[in-house]
């Protein structure tokens, strides 16, 4: 049985007042969630984050992280940086940062190590743009992706890892995959896993799925036998609507 984790991507919004505002408000109503939860907040807000996550059953996660230990690499946060100011998790390769970024699969395997190194969780993203879809490219896209950033990545650092899918055309959008798709391709991200590390990893890997999820739409795709939960931007910004999510994620 795999625990289901809830996270939500703050993307660039809240400051530290109004992030304390708003854990403030989640957190006694996701106390008793059997999921894990996560919130991934910016890099100015991690230290508040933690603070007021202490004792709570909310996890505080980084939107990315740097692929070296130190040096010149202006506007860059190292993950030693992200563990001392109290994250246990971190996003990686979020198609915002593949797109307006110049994010690679390259590095984010660089990145994905430098977490993983330093003993945070990662949240690695992978998924589809829609013009791939429309040409039958989707599962090859996410192979691809899954491949290149798991390289030299060993079987017990895998396992540490959470996936997340997310197609690119249901991410801000409003639109969703259906349940069927985002069931059936998280199967074959699934088995991309399974050709790497084997069956063990593949079947305790936890892979999420990120678009447009909202409180109407949780209950259909995390009752898809594959989906183990989801990567939520919009709707984690309402401290009522990412409870229903985290509520509903048994
Ligand atoms: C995301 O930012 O990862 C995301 C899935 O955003 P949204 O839920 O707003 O589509």
């Amino acid at each position: 049985m795999r625990k289901p984790i809830i996270a939500g991507n703050w993307k660039m919004n809240k400051t530290a007042a109004e992030c304390r505002e708003l854990i403030a408000a989640l957190a006694p109503k996701v106390k008793d969630a059997t999921c894990d939860v996560v919130v991934c907040v910016p890099f100015t807000d991690i230290a508040a984050a933690a603070e007021l996550c202490r004792g709570t059953n909310i996890a505080v996660g980084a939107q990315n992280v740097a692929w070296a230990d130190c040096g010149a690499f202006t506007g860059e946060i190292s993950a030693a940086m992200l563990v001392e100011a109290g994250a246990e998790y971190v996003v990686i390769g979020h198609s915002e940062r593949r797109q307006y970024f110049g994010e690679t699969d390259k590095t984010v395997n660089a990145r994905l190590v430098q977490a993983l190194k330093n003993g945070l969780s990662p949240i690695v993203c992978v998924g589809e743009m829609l013009a791939d879809r429309e040409s039958g490219k989707t599962d090859e896209v996410c192979r691809t992706q899954v491949t290149g950033a798991f390289e030299n990545i060993s079987a017990v650092d895998a396992e540490k890892t959470v996936i997340a899918y997310e197609p690119v055309w249901a991410i801000g959008t409003g639109k969703t995959a259906t349940d069927e798709q985002a069931n059936e391709t998280i199967g074959h991200i699934r088995s991309v896993v399974c050709e790497l590390y084997g069956k063990k990893v593949a079947d305790g890997m936890r892979i999420q799925y990120g678009g447009s999820m909202n409180a109407k739409n949780v209950a259909g795709l995390m009752a898809q036998p594959e989906i183990d939960g989801g990567l939520i931007g919009g709707a984690s910004l309402k401290a009522d609507d990412f409870a229903i999510i985290v509520n509903a994620a048994k």
